[in-house]
């Protein structure tokens, strides 16, 4: 049988070139071919018309001074809806993705024979604010005896280690949850009352991991700081909040310039609602709003980063020795519509886009808490 090009592609990616040319001796049947035709066979999805807790954001003043944004680009989601055509995924890309559910089927199970398990895929929507979501999990702590909101994560490799599990990682030693997946639980612990008006009080929430190459695991707790609103509380497996490394200086020797860490700023419940009110208004527009990431970061603004040790030395490298290459923010370089948003590639004119220029400076705490207040940055005498 004739490999398709996918399964060509696929074998060239592995290194084994010698059975795309093998011709069939016995017909077999192709058990592989057939389920990335299922992953691949078109379905409907019905859509809500609502936002998705998943496409939340907010706009933060991070651990080391600049203004950034946590979460999904409002130019990403307003191409999405605009029905703009989206780079396909390929086969591997969605059995990755499915990997993901079959660890929650397995959870699951898991929670059920453990006498833990309460109840699992529960939507929610908040109809003022036009958000929906669905919650993995609720499982009960029968010593605390409360029920617990559980969101379930996976991945491997480099970044996730150093991320999640805190390797090599010099701001955050012990790990820190994805910022994306903080925000869509924060929104399961603003909607919660419905839930607790059935199974009890559930103070807070957990983000549970699983490396799927190791398959070690790690859990994070999240809670608000008034309970149903304000900032997130991330909490390690003992209950202790976690914040940044304060010897981040010393600790992190690729960092040369004098840097002030201090916690996230603006991070609140009501900010990721406010986001999504300007979200409406924009996708009421025909134009797409202003980039809210860097395919490629200036070279003042890399040249920080890489001084303050957050970009690596092989992507200072890159960075500086091809003046093309898209060397910015991993947003842009996962992004589906990226060839829309930067059609020069990383030569598109960004004059226009002034909020993302508000990433080049780092400010003092205080400056942070005005730039949180009005949006804009400190002017310069
Ligand atoms: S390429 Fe970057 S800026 Fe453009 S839509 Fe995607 S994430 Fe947003």
């Amino acid at each position: 049988m004739e490999l398709t090009e996918e399964a060509k592609a696929f074998l060239k990616r592995t290194g084994e070139t010698s059975l795309g040319t093998q011709k069939s001796v016995k017909k077999i049947f192709q058990l592989t071919e057939c389920s990335d035709q299922q992953l691949n066979a078109p379905s409907y999805r019905g859509s809500s018309g609502m936002f998705y807790v998943t496409q939340s954001s907010c706009e933060i003043v991070d651990e080391l001074g600049r203004p950034n944004l946590w979460g999904k680009c409002h130019r990403q989601i307003w191409y999405s809806k605009n029905g703009y055509e989206r780079e396909p995924i390929d086969s591997i890309g969605l059995r990755r993705m499915s990997y993901g559910v079959y660890i929650e089927d397995a959870l699951q199970d898991n929670w059920k024979k453990g006498g833990i398990y309460v109840q699992n895929n529960i939507k929610i929507r908040a109809h003022e604010y036009n958000v929906s979501g669905e919650i993995d999990a609720i499982v009960f702590d029968h010593e605390a005896n409360h029920p617990v909101i559980v969101e379930v994560k996976s991945g491997y490799g480099y970044t996730f280690n150093k991320n999640v599990f805190g390797k090599s990682n010099h701001l955050y030693q012990s790990g820190f949850p994805h910022r994306d997946y903080i925000m869509q639980v924060m929104w399961y612990l603003h909607l919660r009352k419905p839930i607790e008006k059935i199974h009890g009080d559930s103070p807070y929430a957990l983000l549970y991991y699983i490396d799927r190459s190791d398959c070690r695991d790690k859990q994070f707790a999240i809670e608000l700081s008034d309970g149903y609103t304000g900032r997130p509380a991330v909490m390690n497996q003992y209950g202790i909040e976690i914040t940044p490394n304060p010897a981040y200086k010393i600790d992190n020797r690729a960092c040369v310039r004098d840097v002030e860490i201090r916690p996230v700023q603006g991070i609140t419940m009501e900010r990721i609602i406010q986001r999504f009110a300007s979200l409406s208004l924009k996708l009421e527009s025909d134009e797409p709003p202003e980039r809210e990431f860097y395919l490629r970061f200036p070279d003042e603004m890399a040249e920080d980063m890489f001084e303050t040790g957050v970009l690596s030395r092989s992507k200072w490298n890159e960075h500086q020795k091809d003046k093309s290459a898209p060397v910015g923010d991993w947003k842009c370089l996962y992004c589906s519509f990226s060839a829309s948003c930067y059609p020069e590639g990383v030569d598109t004119d960004l004059s226009a886009d002034t909020n993302l220029a508000n990433r080049l400076v780092r400010l003092t705490t205080q400056e942070g808490e005005q730039f949180i207040q009005t949006g804009k940055l400190p002017t310069v005498a």
